[in-house]
């Protein structure tokens, strides 16, 4: 038996020994029976949190608003979490109120979907309410209850369900598919960030092809247009795994070559977005210039390489790519043997606002070997060229 489960059925085991039910939940039970390894394994009891803070050493309140704390035991950490039963949602996403409840029962059907809503004691024994184990052996992937009231109470439980089909290539069963479609768009209520979170669990998976498939075929994409035409060719090919936040960036670059203002990417990924697809958009019929290594550097022109093959798979241009690398003439603009002091006494027009295109021009001829880096050159061809 692996560590990581030893130590979570000790922590079962305390919670026992003090009175209290506890049992395994959710993903992990799931994982389990489908034989798959879980780094996470999530705990639910009857104890409060208070109760279960009294009994370990070492707990941390880590969602006490929603009666969660996470006990460290051994190298490991466990989230506890007491059985809840949700009152009200409000926002499309969270409860209004949770309370606590005294039934496992209530704390499973509360969970999203059935292959979610199982729970497992210390000798292994599964409790399954929902109809769990049934689906799981059917591959299918249904709402606790009403799927319509359950996307209604929280949306993101939608693409949650492309979740798990990425993750196990189960199919979504007919009703939960169909309120799903019904119930699409209250997914633009959701914070963006919730939802790139989702789309990025949802690219780095085993079945995120059928996913894909799935998103376009419920009508998912008229929440998110912008990612339309990405899905549509990712649900196509076999391509290996994008790197997050790639997968955007696809999307992106195939709907308006833009990054929508509304999705709430980190300044650094924008950034690196930005560049990619304005390098993707130079570079789709034409071939990287030695400027374009220059500026974005090696990494970003490989990482743009593996994008256009998505796109078109004939274009790959790795060797020149690394060629362009290997044979820089110089990696920064202070190894330019002439700069912008230089050239504003140089020209005549001593016109600061030629300089830098001076100097453009300059670099732009120096990279393609042209003319040489070396300062009597550069100042021949300056007076030559911009007098
Ligand atoms: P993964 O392996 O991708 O982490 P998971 O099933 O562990 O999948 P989590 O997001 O870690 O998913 O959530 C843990 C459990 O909590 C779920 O299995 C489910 O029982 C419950 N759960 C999580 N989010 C929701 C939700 N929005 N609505 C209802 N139940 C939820
Ligand atoms: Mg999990």
């Amino acid at each position: 038996m692996n560590k990581h489960l030893e130590n979570g059925k000790k922590v079962l085991e305390t919670l026992t020994m003090h009175g209290h039910l506890a049992y395994f939940v959710g993903g992990f039970v799931r994982d389990f029976l489908l034989g798959i390894e879980t780094e996470d394994i999530d705990i639910t009891t009857s104890a409060t949190p208070e109760e279960v803070i009294s009994l370990f050493e070492s707990v941390k309140p880590t969602g006490i608003k929603y009666g969660t704390v996470t006990v460290f035991y051994g190298t490991d950490s466990f989230e506890v979490t007491t059985f809840r039963s949700d009152g009200l949602y409000k926002n499309h996403r969270h409860p209004e109120e949770v309370r606590y409840s005294k039934t496992l029962k209530d704390d499973l059907i509360r969970r999203d979907f059935t292959i979610n809503g199982m729970a497992m004691n210390l000798n292994g024994i599964i409790i399954d309410e929902v109809g769990g184990q049934d689906d799981l052996k059917n591959k299918l992937i249904r709402a606790i209850n009403d799927p319509h009231t359950r996307f209604r109470e929280d949306s993101l439980r939608i693409l949650r369900a492309f979740r798990f089909v990425s993750k196990t290539g189960f199919e979504i069963e007919t009703e939960t598919a169909k309120a799903i479609t019904k119930s699409s768009m209250l997914l633009t209520k959701i914070a963006n960030e919730r939802i790139i979170q989702e789309f990025k669990k949802i690219s780095m998976n085993p079945y995120r092809k059928k996913a894909y498939q799935s998103l376009i075929d419920l009508g998912v994409t008229s929440a998110f247009p912008e990612l339309k035409e990405g899905l549509t060719i990712l649900s196509k090919k076999d391509v290996p795994l994008l790197q997050y936040p790639h997968f955007f960036t696809l999307c992106f670059f195939l709907h308006h070559s833009e990054i929508p203002e509304n999705w709430r990417f980190s300044n650094l990924e924008k950034a690196n977005m930005k560049n990619v697809i304005e390098l993707m958009n130079d570079t789709q019929e034409s071939e990287f210039q030695p400027l374009q290594m220059f500026r974005y550097g090696l990494k970003t022109c490989m990482e743009t390489n593996a994008m256009n093959q998505i796109i078109c798979e004939t274009n790959d241009q790795s060797e020149r790519i690394k060629n362009l690398h290997d044979s820089l003439v110089i990696s920064s603009m202070s190894d330019l043997r002439i700069d912008g002091t230089d050239v504003l006494q140089l020209s005549v027009l001593k016109n600061p606002a030629m300089v830098g295109v001076i100097l453009e021009d300059v670099l732009v001829k120096v990279l393609n070997k042209e003319l040489p880096n070396e300062y009597e050159s550069l100042k021949e061809y300056v007076l030559k060229t911009f007098n």
